[in-house]
């Protein structure tokens, strides 16, 4: 089976979550090609997880001009399924790539597909609270995979690479800025492996300094709940949920945050969930991995301590 895997370029290398896409796709037992788009240093560490080939095109090219390029290899390169991740661009791209080439899309998926005859394989709906099994009907399918649902799996190796010299329309739109919204830890929040995230129960903006000094000591990502940043406690990118982003990192503490379902649709993935409320009933506790019923600002002095201690002793 040959896969062929869309993987977004970071400065020359793929994005985790491009990783983890190849890792998938290698899981399937297939032959990986990558494909990845712009300036790319060397393998760009597609081969690391498994892909034999990598395929760049030169060119700064927008989403739509992407999807061209890819549903073009797609047809040339004779592949029996796409896969990309779930991730900002991956959503953007793959349904017109769909649409170009008259693929099944199933999106989203958080299991490996059986593809012994067709493709099945289950997906998460209605916010996470359940989980679908769907088929394909069409020859060819495009799989996106949702983040951190797999994991990267490193196996060794290079991929050999392949220029591609297909004409990169120019992009429709223009770049006007690019901020960073990284965290201490210079992790984009939706790649973060340890995420600390504060709500309302924070009280006001002026009482971040704790959540921020937690997450440096931890080295995660900082987040809130919706209504923290929709009254300007916090930016706007910080917001996990079902409106904002959804994250599944390996460790989620959550300070002074309810656990409303909108909030636990971007953050139920999470291998480890910490929950800090003074209110016992919380509906968060009922998803907490650990709780601790308490006050967070008596808690997290304490929390912050530990962590010092913890991280000047390792
Ligand atoms: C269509 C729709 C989409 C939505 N999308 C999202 C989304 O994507 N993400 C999201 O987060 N929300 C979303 N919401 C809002 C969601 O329903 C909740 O209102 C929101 O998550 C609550 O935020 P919160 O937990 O910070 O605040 P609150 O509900 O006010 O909860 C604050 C919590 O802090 C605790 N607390 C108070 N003081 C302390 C203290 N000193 N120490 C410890 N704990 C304390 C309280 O016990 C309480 O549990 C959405 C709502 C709708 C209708």
């Amino acid at each position: 089976m040959k896969v062929l895997v869309f993987v977004e370029n970071n400065n020359g290398k793929a994005t985790k979550a491009g990783l983890e896409a190849i890792s998938y796709a290698k899981s399937l037992g297939a032959e990986v090609t990558a494909f990845m788009i712009g300036d790319v240093q060397a393998d760009g560490g597609v081969g690391e997880c498994g892909a034999q080939t990598l395929k760049v095109q030169a060119g700064n090219c927008d989403s739509r001009a992407m999807a061209k390029l890819i549903a073009q290899e797609a047809k040339d390169g004779g592949y029996n399924l796409l896969v990309a991740s779930h991730d900002n661009l991956g959503k953007e791209i793959m349904p017109r790539v769909a649409i170009m080439n008259g693929y099944t899309l199933i999106s989203g998926v958080t299991e490996l597909a059986n593809v012994a005859n067709g493709c099945m394989v289950k997906r998460n709906v209605f916010s996470g609270k359940a989980i679908a099994e769907v088929a394909s009907k069409s020859t060819i399918s495009i799989l996106t995979v949702l983040p951190n649902s797999f994991g990267v799996k490193k196996v060794g190796g290079t991929a050999a690479i392949v220029a591609m010299s297909a004409t990169c329309e120019p992009s429709q739109v223009k770049l006007v800025e690019v901020k960073g919204n990284h965290g201490d830890a210079g992790v984009p929040l939706p790649e973060a492996d340890l995420v600390v995230s504060a709500g309302r129960g924070m009280k006001g903006p002026e009482n971040w300094g704790m959540v921020e000094e937690l997450a440096s000591i931890l080295g995660a990502a900082t987040a809130c709940s919706r209504p923290v940043s929709d009254i300007g406690w916090r930016p706007h990118h910080e917001h996990v949920g079902q409106t904002g982003i959804a994250i599944r990192p390996n460790l989620y503490i959550a300070i002074g945050i309810s656990g409303a379902i909108q909030h636990l649709a971007g953050v139920n993935g999470s291998k480890v969930i910490v929950v800090i409320n003074k209110d016992p009933e919380a509906p968060f506790f009922k998803a907490a991995d650990y709780g601790i019923v308490g006050d967070a600002f008596e808690v997290l002095p304490r929390l912050i301590e530990a962590a010092k201690h913890f991280t000047a002793n390792k």
